[in-house]
């Protein structure tokens, strides 16, 4: 008789899907095509991110066709980190992979990844080689794996997104992490095992609009940051010092020139009233505590909404698949 373990799929896909209607039968042939090669046995769990459009009816019909095909409908609009959370929390696979919908991470990549996997690695992630978005964003990503890489004691690889291969360990490991602010790429370093990358090439977008905005992005980027390091809360002392020690030297110097005056007059720095030296320095020591109080509120925020140990998402209903609730 086999066992529960026997009976699960070796890999799981998770596939978050906003308002994807555009490219979702073109998602369903080129997984099922690319799936037809493999050897192992699959499912794929489709979420649901509140989407306004056909979305939830094509993915229902796509349950109902095959029931390798799972999907989760969230009541509302949770975000994609939240819909990748849910999906793992329900994957069932030995190997869990991640990936987008719109297929800029293509499925025939997966053999090299699982190969990986089966060499012993418990997390592989897709490191992006050329990105096919333009420049000013590419600029931005490059610049916050950096800053994130300089702050964050146990660093998320450079370069690399939400696609992955991860292993059952890992993947319990992520879904037992309570937390509502969720950077899965992050939960998925911290948690350790051994962790490889693979190169490969983040294509274009096959149909449909970016659902990421940058409003959006700037968000994730503040949850990568804030949610895995505390280096800010650093800035605001080294800030306030820095600030403070302009401050004296401008008091020694003040000091100095009431001093020595007629040396000071004659050298051109007679002592002038200084009105603007005033409201320069009462505006810059604004800005420094304005930054100081942002970042101490980033912080907070997050306590909050830990502390409120709301549900980290809302299933409104599944198909293929009851929806669970995960414990608070
Ligand atoms: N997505 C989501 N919820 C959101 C925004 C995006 O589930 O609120 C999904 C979207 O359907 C896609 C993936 O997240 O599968 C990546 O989004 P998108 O392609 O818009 O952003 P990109 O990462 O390409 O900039
Ligand atoms: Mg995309």
């Amino acid at each position: 008789m086999p066992s529960p373990a026997d009976e699960r799929p070796l890999l799981s896909i998770v596939l978050p899907c906003f308002n994807e209607q555009e490219v979702l039968s073109e998602l369903f042939r080129r997984l099922q095509c690319a799936a037809a090669e493999w050897d192992h046995t699959w499912e794929v769990i489709c979420i649901d991110d509140g989407s306004h459009d056909r979305t939830w009816e094509l993915l229902q019909a796509q349950a109902k066709a095959d029931p390798r095909w799972k999907a989760l409908r969230f009541a509302r609009n949770f975000g994609h980190q939240t819909a990748v959370s849910a999906g793992l929390f329900h994957a069932t696979g030995q190997a869990v992979v991640v990936m987008d919908a719109d297929l800029q991470d293509p499925p025939e990549e997966l053999p090299r990844f699982i190969a990986k996997w089966r060499e012993g690695f418990e997390v592989v992630y897709a490191i992006r080689t050329k990105r096919k978005e333009h420049a000013a964003k590419r600029l931005c990503y490059w610049l916050f794996y950096r800053v994130l890489a300089s702050v964050v004691a146990n660093p998320i690889p450079l370069d690399s997104g939400d696609f992955c291969v991860m292993d059952r360990k890992v993947v319990d490991v992520v879904r037992s992490m309570p937390e509502r602010n969720r950077f899965v790429r992050g939960l998925r370093a911290w948690a350790g095992f051994r962790q490889t990358g693979v190169a490969y090439e983040r294509q274009a977008r096959a149909a449909g609009e970016v659902k990421y905005t940058m409003r959006r992005l700037v968000r994730l980027g503040l949850d990568g940051i804030f949610s895995f390091s505390t280096a800010p809360l650093r800035l605001a002392t080294y800030l306030g010092l820095s600030v403070s020690l302009v401050a004296l030297c401008g008091v020694v110097f003040t000091l100095l020139q009431r001093l020595f005056s007629t040396f000071f007059a004659s050298i051109g720095l007679a002592p002038v009233p200084g009105f603007a030296t005033i409201v320069i320095s009462i505006l810059f020591l604004g800005g420094v505590q304005l930054i100081c109080i942002g970042i101490l509120g980033e912080y907070l925020g997050r306590i909050y909404d830990e502390v409120k140990r709301r549900p980290a998402w809302v299933i409104a209903e599944g198909a293929g698949i009851d929806p669970q609730i995960p414990s608070a």
